[in-house]
């Protein structure tokens, strides 16, 4: 199944949805980024959960999740834009954490105190920004609280990464449920007993349901429908461009040093690793160039 995300509407306007299966999406990026599988559980959630928010962008609109704990992963960073390009990035990506309870410990992993910082880039002077401390540091939780307090919309939350034999993703994906303001009050507890039941999202993308039929197990009985799916998948908006304006930025006494210090400069970009070399004539253009 092709990586893609559904965004849903409940026909008496009382519940919007977005369902997801990001398993491809996923293995490319944590393969990209080195992650054990404590680290892959973790930003794979992250991923998913930024993924899912996306579906609300429009035109030139972005989205950002970062978690910074205090946790051996440090510092997680998710990316998205309304045309569902996800990319992500990862400060320490092995968190060299045994199994808890038979589970990734993504919590000790990411760390108990932190906060979770989201960043919305649409299209105003300023980016829309917001915070909440960590609530569980297990992402699904953490991302429920913040729309539930911070936005104030009623949001359940469930992110899922299955990984296979050879720690490879077998499966990913997730939901996000929120209440509309008005709607039937009623359905919230009606949506949390279901949940209670319902086999776990990675479960279901095994079984070969897609986002649509999950949220139909879901909402069973609650007609909707459908008013956006959109294609996921991996891709990074860095260029050289990009990186030369980034080194212009630093200013000319410090491009001066670089030049005298060393023979090339090297720059990784932190989200696709793609390399960019630079010798000291680049970077002496830049200074007569600006
Ligand atoms: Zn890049």
């Amino acid at each position: 199944m092709k990586d893609h995300l559904v965004r849903i509407l409940t026909n008496d306007g009382s519940l919007r949805a977005m369902a997801a299966v990001t398993t491809d999406l996923v293995e490319k990026i944590c393969r990209r980024q080195g992650t054990d599988p404590t680290g892959t559980v973790a930003l794979g959630r992250l991923i998913t959960g930024a993924a899912l928010m996306g579906s609300l962008l429009k035109g030139d609109q972005r989205l950002a999740l970062m978690i910074e704990g205090n946790g051996p992963l440090s510092k997680l960073h998710a990316e998205t834009d309304a045309e569902g390009h996800v990319r992500a990035s990862i400060k320490v990506p092995v968190a060299g954490l045994p199994p808890k309870d038979n589970r990734f410990d993504v919590a000790g992993a990411i760390g108990r105190a932190g906060f979770l910082h989201v960043v919305k880039d649409l299209g105003l002077k300023e980016p829309y920004r917001g915070m909440v401390q960590l609530y569980s540091s297990e992402v699904a939780e953490d991302l429920a609280y913040y729309l539930t307090t911070s936005e104030q919309v009623p949001s359940t939350v469930a992110l899922g990464v299955n990984l296979g034999l050879e720690a490879e993703v077998s499966a990913a994906g997730g939901f996000i449920v929120q209440a509309m303001p008005g709607g039937d009050e009623s359905l919230i507890p009606l949506l949390e007993k279901r949940l209670a039941t319902l086999p776990p999202t990675t479960a279901l993308l095994k079984e070969g349901r897609g986002p649509v039929q999950i949220l139909e197990q879901l909402l069973e009985g609650i007609p909707f429908s459908i008013k956006n799916e959109t294609e996921l998948s991996f891709r990074c908006s860095c260029s050289l461009k990009q990186v030369l304006g980034m080194l212009q930025g630093l200013g000319e006494d410090e491009l001066q040093e670089m030049i005298a210090q060393q023979e090339a400069t090297t720059i990784t970009c932190e989200f696709c690793k793609q390399v960019y070399n630079l010798s000291k004539d680049d970077l002496k253009l830049l200074i007569s160039t600006k």
